[in-house]
């Protein structure tokens, strides 16, 4: 466990760490958040981050809570404290205190900061085996391309994809097109070699490790195409896998029971693992 968290211009004890009850994240998840992957003691794709958190803050209409180099600062500063070398940064930006009501404070309120870290296993070149993926209807709102604390559907979804034995779910709309992940970015290889994921709107989250990965891929000169896939093609497909900073590239094997391809980790995917952990451990920027 993380020794300190930060809170509202205070580094205080993680244990001891705690927010007003009428904080507009607790009351309404009326909030935002970043979690960005630390490798090595580096942060990976810092400026991609804090850009997505100026979008979602200001889809919201939120100010920052501090400036964006004060933001890196604190960050930094609290990796020093935690000794920080393999996991993650959470951060989280809500509307601020104020007396209940859904509209925004009428009065001008200071937005609320939070940081947390989380220690975590340092991410390997290798896959691993791969995970499951159990498929489940989208029934998120309409601006999932806003980063808002309001996860209900994903934590019902991911519930309901581990009590099924799968690492994750991957979320359905009513076309039948796989949307995303509860907290990942879903992509395919087709039969015929092409590399498929969803093309972002506000049907999706519009992930930096997806973005960094698509780079990575047109290095490597895979042919990329930004489209929707159903759940049947997937099952049909040749590979699959999930990205996310925590995750980086993790094949899928399984979706709703059925092998993908032979069943084994696929070489397009373990090749944009590696690449992508390459990329992480030199602590480069893709913008
Ligand atoms: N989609 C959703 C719904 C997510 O919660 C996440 C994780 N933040 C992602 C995609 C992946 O985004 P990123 O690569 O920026 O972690």
């Amino acid at each position: 466990m993380a020794r300190y968290a930060y809170v509202n211009g205070r580094y205080v004890d993680h244990r001891e760490a705690r927010v007003h009850v009428e904080d507009r994240g607790y009351q309404l998840s009326d909030g935002v958040y970043e979690v960005v992957g630390v490798r090595d003691g580096k942060l990976i794709d810092e400026a991609l981050h804090l850009d997505r958190l100026g979008r979602s803050l200001g889809e919201l209409r939120i100010t920052w809570p501090v400036s964006r180099p004060t933001l890196g600062f604190i960050i930094r500063e609290l990796m020093r404290r935690n000794r920080l070398r393999d996991g993650l940064v959470y951060m989280q930006v809500t509307r601020g205190v104020a007396r209940r009501d859904h509209a925004f404070p009428t009065r001008p309120v200071k937005p609320a900061l939070v940081l947390t870290t989380k220690n975590g296993k340092r991410a390997e070149a290798d896959p691993g085996p791969g995970v499951a993926v159990k498929s489940q209807p989208d029934i998120r709102w309409q601006r999932c391309d806003i980063k808002t604390v309001a996860l209900l559907p994903n934590v019902l979804a991911k519930q309901a994809a581990r009590e099924n034995g799968a690492f994750e779910a991957w979320m359905v709309d009513k076309h039948g097109n796989v949307t995303e992940g509860a907290s990942t970015n879903a992509w395919i290889v087709t039969k015929a070699g092409e590399l498929v994921t969803r093309a972002t709107d506000q049907a999706i989250l519009a992930g930096i490790t997806r973005h960094t990965l698509k780079a990575l891929a047109t290095d490597l000169q895979l042919k990329l195409v930004e489209r929707p896939f159903s759940l049947t093609e997937a099952k049909a497909a040749k590979e699959a896998f999930i990205t996310s900073a925590t995750s980086f590239v993790t094949p899928v094997t399984k979706i709703d029971g059925q092998p993908v391809g032979d069943g084994k980790v696929g070489s397009t995917a373990r090749r944009l693992r590696e690449e992508y952990v390459r990329f992480a451990a030199a602590g480069e920027a893709i913008t």
